[in-house]
């Protein structure tokens, strides 16, 4: 069966999902020379890509017509489902030997559930979720973990490293996701843990930007308290681009899931989502998941929060 029809950076690339971290990867595919066409339910994010060269399209199925690449970066799991098997979708565009890479974050079940169903279609699938977040997106130095046959990942890794810097080949089918999970449960109780640990700190009369500059260079530092520390929760600015609680909250309620499925305890992380789920009905759900702070500070009577913004 015929694979990749277009040589080098002649792939012809349909680009579904072009929200905070979509419309920097889509922006670098056409910046390196794919052809991309694009498509979002966002009249806006469509136009913006078609300032920087891509073509639009009018539904999933027309990005998905002639491609030899349909890449999605769509919130979760019912919207990847949707895109690719509701009428108009990306199921009834692509021509066999098409190859989808799903880079959304989602259940590593859904992956294996929508490559079988692209199988049955002649279409090739990975899964290939990502992490570095917006930063990473805009700058093409995001790190992909990818499910799937590995010749066929070999087939499309200069696709892949037109987005991200350090792209690794982790298993079959629905691996990469599990792979994304893992990290997730680790962001999400390393968020909460940095929470706690800087409230109580800071109730107990230390100054937060001493507490930074010592853990920072200390046992308990990791890359949230070096980045989110200093450019959302010093300044307090939960708005601005970022990760949103709520999808941090569906990541974590994957992990639950496949850990209910395989009757493993993850006790810390079923706490982490009961914090979760209480800031989202505190209303920071479409904030970045570091404003989870916000619950721990309400509840101790105490603010991190400084007034001015701290350097990385
Ligand atoms: P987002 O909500 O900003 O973007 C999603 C885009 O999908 C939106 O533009 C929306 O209009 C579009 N969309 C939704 N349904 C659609 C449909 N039926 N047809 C066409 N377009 C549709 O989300 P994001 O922050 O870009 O995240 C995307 C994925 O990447 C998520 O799974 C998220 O968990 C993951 N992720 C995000 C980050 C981050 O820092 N934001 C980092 C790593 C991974």
């Amino acid at each position: 069966m015929k694979r990749v029809q277009s040589e080098g950076k002649m792939k012809k690339i349909g680009f579904i999902g072009l929200g905070a971290m979509g419309n920097h990867m889509a922006r670098n595919l056409t910046k390196k020379g794919f052809a991309v066409t694009v498509y979002d339910l966002n009249p806006e994010a469509v136009q913006s890509l078609v300032n920087a060269g891509a073509k639009a399209a009018e539904s999933c199925a027309a990005a998905a017509q002639n491609a030899d690449i349909v890449i999605t970066v769509l919130p979760a799991d019912r919207h990847m489902k949707a895109v690719m098997m509701n009428d108009n979708g990306v199921f009834q565009g692509a021509s066999p030997g098409t190859t989808i890479i799903d880079m959304t974050t989602l259940s590593p079940h859904t992956s294996i559930e929508v490559a079988a169903e692209a199988q049955k279609r002649g279409l090739f699938f990975l899964d290939a979720p990502v992490s570095g977040g917006t930063i990473g997106a805009e700058k093409g130095t995001l790190t992909i973990m990818v499910g799937g046959e590995k010749q066929l990942f070999e087939q499309v890794r200069d696709v892949l490293e037109a987005m991200g810097k350090t792209i690794y080949h982790v298993g079959g089918i629905g691996i990469g996701e599990t792979v994304k999970m893992v990290n997730q449960i680790l962001v999400a109780c390393n968020m909460l843990a940095i929470s706690e640990a800087f409230v109580l700190g800071v109730k107990l009369g230390a100054d937060p930007d001493t507490l930074l500059n010592v853990i920072k260079v200390s046992a308990g530092n990791s890359f949230l308290i070096e980045h989110r520390l200093p450019n959302y929760v010093f300044p307090g600015d939960f708005e601005q681009p970022g990760f949103a609680l709520d999808l941090l909250r569906k990541d974590v309620g994957i992990a639950m899931d496949s850990a209910r499925e395989e009757k493993v305890a993850i006790s810390l992380t079923s706490i982490v989502y009961q914090m979760l789920t209480q800031a989202s009905s505190a209303g920071f759900g479409n904030m970045d998941m570091s404003s989870v702070i916000k619950v721990v500070e309400s509840s101790a009577g105490v603010s991190v929060r400084k007034t001015t913004k701290t350097e990385d």
